[in-house]
């Protein structure tokens, strides 16, 4: 029988005998290959749950495992690797253990929904990957992602200040990452920035780089959106067992 998805077996799990005699038959080498099976005696029963308490996770239950999102995949065209279909199986049998040998390209979505689209049973797998990439980074067994950096800061600005500015959350944004805020491809985009665009617009946006815009009245809306964020924060807590004391 044909092998699917061949890259998912483990080198290490294939077996060869260099010289191998069976009633008088040689299938020494290639002709004695087989495929150890895998043991797995460390089920984290709750990880559906988990991944499901997670903004995009809602709906991993919903899976049947067709691989249409796997086969729809822009990552997995060039990574057979980063297979959507195979992690939402590992969550929902509760192989955490397997499911974090491929921890560190689970993030590598670039949340392109062509998986979300080509899903007959509404999973939406795009959001399966973003709730695992953020449980990896819960559980701590990741560090915090350029992504996770970029929407905490974007969302700092937005709960601070009602308002964002694209300059500060690309400085803020590089600095927080560790990256250095002069790069090629930022001059070049500041050039053609300065070359084509309205000096109008050109003053407003530093303007709005030097003194932090902020909507009026903002205060009540601001407290309201702080309560509902710590809320949801301790929801996720409790459903990964972090307890309430540990920030997220
Ligand atoms: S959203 Fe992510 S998982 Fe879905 S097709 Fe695009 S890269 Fe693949
Ligand atoms: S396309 Fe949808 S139902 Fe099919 S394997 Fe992917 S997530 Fe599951």
């Amino acid at each position: 029988m044909a092998i699917h998805e061949k890259n998912l077996i483990r080198p290490e799990n294939i077996k060869t005998h260099d010289e191998l005699v069976i009633d008088g038959v040689d299938v020494s080498g290639h002709w004695s290959t087989f495929i150890e099976s895998r043991v797995v005696e460390d089920y984290n029963e709750a990880l559906q749950e988990e991944i499901a308490a997670l903004p995009g996770g809602e709906n991993i239950h919903r899976c049947w495992q067709c691989g249409s999102c796997t086969n729809a995949c822009t990552v997995n065209a060039i990574n057979p690797d980063f297979n959507p279909r195979y992690w939402i199986y590992l969550i929902r049998m509760g192989m955490e253990s397997e499911l974090l040998r491929d921890k560190d390209i689970i993030w590598q979505c670039v949340s392109c929904n062509k998986c979300t689209y080509a899903c007959p049973r509404d999973v939406m797998p795009e959001g399966i990957m973003k709730a695992t990439a953020h449980w990896l980074e819960l559980k701590s067994h990741t560090p915090a992602s350029n992504s996770t950096i970029f929407d905490n800061e974007f969302t700092r600005q937005v709960v601070e200040n009602g308002k964002i500015e694209d300059g500060r959350v690309l400085k803020n944004f590089l600095q927080k990452s560790g990256q250095p805020l002069v790069q090629d491809w930022l001059i070049q985009m500041v050039m053609q920035m300065i070359r084509h665009l309205p000096v109008k617009f050109l003053f407003h946006l530093g303007w709005a780089t030097l003194f932090k815009p902020k909507t009026r009245k903002w205060d009540k809306a601001r407290a309201a959106i702080e309560e509902h964020i710590a809320e949801e924060k301790a929801e996720q807590r409790m459903a990964l067992g972090l307890g309430k004391q540990e920030g997220l």
